[in-house]
């Protein structure tokens, strides 16, 4: 039995959750309820990224503190996560006392293997507000249309820009010119990494999605370039080194680190040997992320990891998600056609939400949300599909049978169709096919509604009381299978269902249900859905409020 190391993407803490998110996240939660069901050790981690310029900016337009923030988006972030059933073992910050440690120990241990060293540039400094000034924090003339444009780009004309190219530079804040001024940095010699780098890549590419295959390969044929690990910033991870007093880690190492000092966190809380698991040849690592995020883990993560130690566990299993768009257009929050989380939640069930965005997971392409479609899929698949077969099953024995669940006479058709459905539907979880898994899960549902439809128990309760209850048998038992196939993808379901009619969902199995239950009360387990009473415009708005 493998073990699972699972590290879903670290959403930055600057703005709410939109689906693009969830679809990129969600194949992490269902890949840990797989595996815990299947009977592996897992470790299921991730956190909020919380440092960075981008918040610092917002900060200090809105006169409020960094951590206000964050703290403000990380506690969004949790209760999102948990509202839809995510079964983290553990969803931390990059703010917590263990993951500012944990960067410390793993900066040292790879500086004493000799990849950083110290470079000094000019850069653009305020002597008003006696600081180093990022593009973002300056504006001047851009060299090309004459209008005043910001650091990295001209707002006007629309040309990419750095701070040389810009005349009579002023530092945003105070208005004041800025100055250039010596500064000395740190950087990690990621050039030094590219054979090992390579060597992972090939390795392992086989399973990875095309994108993940293309922008991995394309950064390695450009050849990887060292990057600065510092920042004059005082908004992060302090350096454990002499003489970077005034600045702060920057994000991008800092953040990757978070899934060794979550899986370290988490791992210790549950009595098990951080270091033993992952420098174990039997764990399997699964890095689950939107396609934004592809190079931090095919290529970052990697040098990181062998800069601190060749041994451990190297991101082997990537899982790479396209963009989710709106209609035909890209979703962005300018546009105003953004969908957040909190939108979703407002409106539907957690179960329905999980089950649409893995169907329609843009695991290869980008997919496009649309709430006809939505409401047309919930209808269909859950109150038409799983819901009505599980309804018109046990009313049915309720209202003309009390309730009794029949002894099982497994038919061997049934019984094969329900073994064969678990080793397609573990095979490709496994592989992380997500989408696949849940369209073959569907296929499964169909089977079951037809063997009621072409076996019209309704008629044999009146005429042939013993092959009522074989076929009603048969129809309970898969039944409670499509809710033990579903768990991973539709908890919430499966423990009713479960509870029904008394089995247990602690393995990736055929279950059998107890025929000695009576089935009294039959709750409606899924609800239509009217496009009338659907607000999309509830919880848009920016949550953050100074
Ligand atoms: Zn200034
Ligand atoms: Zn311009």
């Amino acid at each position: 039995m493998k073990n699972i190391f699972i590290g879903g993407a670290w959403p930055y803490a600057n703005n709410s959750l939109h689906i693009g998110h969830l679809a990129a996240l969600l194949p992490g939660d269902i890949l840990a309820r797989y595996f815990r069901k299947n009977g592996n050790p897992v470790f299921y981690v991730s956190g909020s990224d919380c440092h960075g310029t981008p918040i610092t900016v917002r900060a200090n337009k809105l006169g409020v503190d960094a951590k206000a923030i964050a703290s403000h988006y990380d506690a969004e972030f949790s209760k999102n996560f948990a509202d839809l059933d995510f079964s983290y073992d553990l969803y931390t910050n990059t703010m917590t006392e263990f993951h500012d440690e944990t960067v410390k120990k793993y900066l040292k241990q790879i500086a004493s293997r000799g990849y950083f060293y110290e470079k000094t540039e000019k850069e653009d400094y305020c002597e008003h507000c006696g600081k180093y000034v990022s593009d973002r924090e300056i504006k001047g003339t851009c060299p090309i249309c004459g209008n005043i444009a910001d650091g990295d780009q001209c707002d006007k004309c629309l040309t990419a820009l750095t701070p040389d190219m810009l005349k009579d530079k002023v530092c945003k804040a105070c208005g004041n010119p800025t100055v250039l001024k010596d500064n000395t940095h740190l950087y990690f010699k990621l050039s030094q990494c590219d054979k090992h780098v390579g060597k992972l890549f090939e390795k392992y590419k086989d399973n990875w999605r095309p994108t993940a295959i293309n922008e991995t390969a394309k950064y390695l044929k450009e050849g990887l370039r060292d990057r600065a690990i510092t920042r004059s910033l005082n908004w992060g991870v302090k350096l454990p080194f002499d003489g970077f007093e005034d600045k702060r880690v920057y994000v991008w190492i800092e953040a990757v680190m978070g899934y060794l000092s979550a899986g370290e966190q988490a791992m210790t809380a549950k009595g098990v040997d951080f270091n033993q698991f992952m420098h174990d040849k039997n764990t399997v690592s699964y890095y689950v992320h939107g396609k934004d995020n592809i190079v931090f883990h095919t290529i970052i993560l990697p040098a990181l990891l062998g800069a601190i130690d060749e041994t451990l566990t190297m991101p082997e299993r990537i899982i790479s998600c396209e963009y989710v768009n709106m209609g035909g257009d890209k979703m962005s929050k300018s546009k105003g056609n953004l969908i957040t989380v909190n939108t979703l939640l407002a409106n539907f069930d957690s179960d329905s939400i999980r089950y649409y965005f893995c169907l329609n997971n843009p695991e290869k392409r980008d997919s496009s949300f649309d709430l006809d479609d939505y409401v047309s899929i919930h209808n269909k698949h859950l109150v038409g599909g799983y819901g009505n077969f599980v309804n018109r099953n046990l009313s049915f024995l309720a209202k003309k049978f009390e309730g009794k669940l029949p002894e099982l006479k497994l038919d061997a058709e049934v019984k094969a169709e329900v073994e064969k459905t678990y080793k397609q539907i573990g095979e490709l979880l496994q592989k992380g096919e997500i989408k696949e898994a849940t369209t073959r899960l569907y296929d499964y549902v169909q089977y079951a509604n037809k063997y009621y439809d072409t076996n019209e128990p309704w008629v044999l309760a009146k005429t042939d009381l013993e092959k009522f209850n074989a076929v009603t048998s048969n129809c309970i038992y898969l039944m409670a299978n499509m809710a033990n196939l579903y768990e991973p993808i539709m908890p919430r379901r499966a423990r009713t269902v479960s509870e029904l009619l008394g089995f247990e969902l602690n393995k990736f199995a055929p279950v059998v249900y107890d025929a000695s239950k009576t089935v009294a009360n039959v709750p409606l387990l899924f609800t239509r859905l009217d496009p009338e009473q659907i607000d999309m415009t509830l919880g848009t708005k920016d949550t953050f409020n100074a």
